[in-house]
């Protein structure tokens, strides 16, 4: 996968990737997942400690490294950890579109949630929703299936969005046109998203990433979640 790509594309241009690699095919040692002993927790730890030993052994430095994705053969686990710069993926999950979740779980996000509920993947735009939305990720000749990218309030808490390009009106209210472009084409100039209220607006259009983003039918906009009753006219393009 192209971690690098990801990132230039859906989320940010300078995310530390200086020591990217992909290494082969490496043997290790690891707790059985049939193992009634070991729970789901410890035999995902396990496969993890596993593959990170399995490496050094294999004289590779990890210290050089911000994050470490084991892939194993066959069908193994697919998990990351909340902050702990790892995931695991096996042949079912290679792919952008669900080991782009694990690894955003790396870097600290955890599933998209509405506010205020705890029930995951309740954002079909958001990477950290997938599998759950299946037709809101596109086929790649490349990649296998990719998308959608990040939205705009996971990107804010990763301090990934740009805040000089985001939208908010006067406290006052407003009555105003806002010109967006797409929340991923940051070579674009103009703003990427707009703050109304409590609420992001973003743009996405199906491309790139967000291919199959938005769905089959409706306007290449979405609300997150709703807006309310604020007075912005409409969003428009061009993009
Ligand atoms: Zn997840």
């Amino acid at each position: 996968m192209r971690h690098g790509n990801f990132c230039d594309s859906a989320v940010r241009s300078n995310l530390p990737r200086q020591y990217t690699a992909t290494l082969g095919w490496i043997s290790a040692r690891s707790y059985s997942t049939g193992n009634p002993v070991h729970t789901r927790r410890s035999t995902r730890n396990g496969l993890l400690d596993a593959a990170k030993a399995a490496a050094t052994a294999a004289q590779v430095d990890l210290s050089k490294f911000d994050g470490v994705v084991a892939c194993g053969f066959g069908g193994t686990e697919l998990c990351g950890w909340v902050g702990g710069m790892a995931a695991l993926c096996d042949a079912n999950s290679l792919q952008p579109s669900l080991l782009g979740q694990e690894m955003g779980h790396g870097y600290g996000l955890d599933h998209a949630r509405l506010q205020g509920s705890t029930a995951d993947y309740m954002d079909p735009w958001d990477v950290m929703s997938t599998a759950a939305w299946p037709d809101r990720q596109a086929s790649s000749a490349d990649y296998v299936s990719i998308g959608p990218g990040l939205n705009a309030a996971c990107m804010r808490s990763r301090g990934w969005l740009d805040e000089t390009r985001v939208w908010s009106g006067p406290y006052a209210g407003y009555d105003t046109v806002v010109t967006l472009r797409p929340l991923h084409h940051r070579h674009l100039h103009g703003y990427l998203a707009a703050e109304v209220g409590p609420y992001l607006v973003e743009l996405r259009v199906r491309e790139r990433w967000d291919a199959s983003a938005c769905g089959g039918a409706g306007p290449p906009l979405r609300r997150q979640p709703q807006l309310p009753d604020a007075r912005i006219q409409r969003f428009r393009g061009p993009w």
